[in-house]
């Protein structure tokens, strides 16, 4: 590792094949989201050789820590009848796939097992893992919302596997509810789950707020769209959630990183400006520092206007610096 790494900037974390899960040119969730990202990054100096990490290795077992057998197969044979260049639904939900995507989803959890590498081992004290397909959808035996695999759940169940980590926090500030990371982790109170997202819209989980009593594992805020719905989130982020993450302790905090809650995405009613993500990721530090420096991996989820995936990573990349 060279010696010049400032101390605080992020690992950089990519998927090599991330092109080859080739949705057609007008699917939102598009590889152009990953472009313009790594593409911002490198421009302001956030990403460079020593920093930036693209993943070609896979993690074989990844899958089944959080996906039964039964859907895995399924996932696998679903793209494996594909020809090269078709375009297929994905018979659980609405999941494009083609020919590749078992394979590139797999790379995607790589990724991410490889970020919590670099943080677990201190070569980083935090990581950005920018992979699609997006994973917090995903449930344990079905795929939907152009999720196929849950990242951020097998990066979380990784981390107590193969780092002995007990308790994992799962910041999810993405615009919708992730109802895979919930059903996945329902019944196992060493993963908080911690979820604001839109009121009223897709998947359609969540929508009861659940601050929960202390002690309780699962957080979901539902908010309004709308232009009150920035103060809200920064509200939480900034003046509620440090508690709640001081009381739980956890050794390592995962973010499920959508920036889809961005005023210019076309999917939703949130607000937030670019620069509230790097608020939101400097809130995150401060917490961590009170945490013995519990490391922070942060995984993409969605986000679907290019401007404002552009400025939002580069300023969550920088909170991490301040
Ligand atoms: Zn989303």
């Amino acid at each position: 590792m060279p010696q010049n790494i400032p101390l605080k900037l992020p690992a950089v974390v990519w998927n090599g094949r991330y092109k080859a899960h080739a949705v057609p040119k007008q699917h939102p969730e598009s590889s152009h989201r990953v472009d313009v990202i790594l593409e911002a990054l490198k421009k302001n100096k956030l990403l460079s050789e020593e920093n930036g990490v693209c993943v070609w290795r896979k993690y074989s077992h990844g899958l089944r820590l959080c996906h039964s057998k039964a859907y895995v197969e399924l996932v696998e044979k679903a793209c494996a009848s594909l020809n090269k260049g078709e375009v297929a639904f994905l018979p659980t939900g609405d999941v494009t796939i083609v020919r590749e995507s078992f394979s590139v989803a797999q790379d995607a959890v790589s990724s991410v097992c490889l970020g919590i590498d670099l943080v677990m081992q201190g070569d980083f004290p935090s990581a950005f893992v920018v992979v699609r397909p997006p994973g917090h959808h995903a449930e344990s035996e079905k795929g939907m919302g152009f999720c196929l695999f849950n990242n951020v759940a097998i990066g979380a169940r990784y981390a107590q596997h193969a780092w002995g980590k007990s308790r994992v926090a799962i910041i999810d500030w993405d615009l919708h509810h992730g109802n895979g990371t919930e059903e996945i982790f329902l019944k196992d109170p060493s993963i908080l789950y911690v979820s604001t997202h839109q009121r009223g819209i897709y998947p359609g989980t969540g929508q009861e707020e659940v601050r929960g009593k202390k002690g309780e594992h699962i957080i979901n805020i539902p908010i309004e769209g709308g232009p009150s719905s920035r103060s809200a989130l920064l509200d939480f982020y900034l003046n509620e959630l440090p508690e709640r993450l001081l009381e739980f302790k956890p050794e390592l905090i995962l973010i499920s990183c959508g920036f889809d809650a961005h005023k210019l995405d076309p999917l939703g009613g949130f607000t937030l400006e670019s620069e509230d993500y790097g608020e939101m990721t400097r809130a995150l530090v401060k917490i961590s520092a009170s945490l013995s420096n519990c490391p922070i991996v942060s995984v993409l989820e969605g986000g679907y206007n290019l401007d404002a995936l552009r400025e939002s990573s580069v300023a969550h990349v920088l909170g991490f610096m301040h």
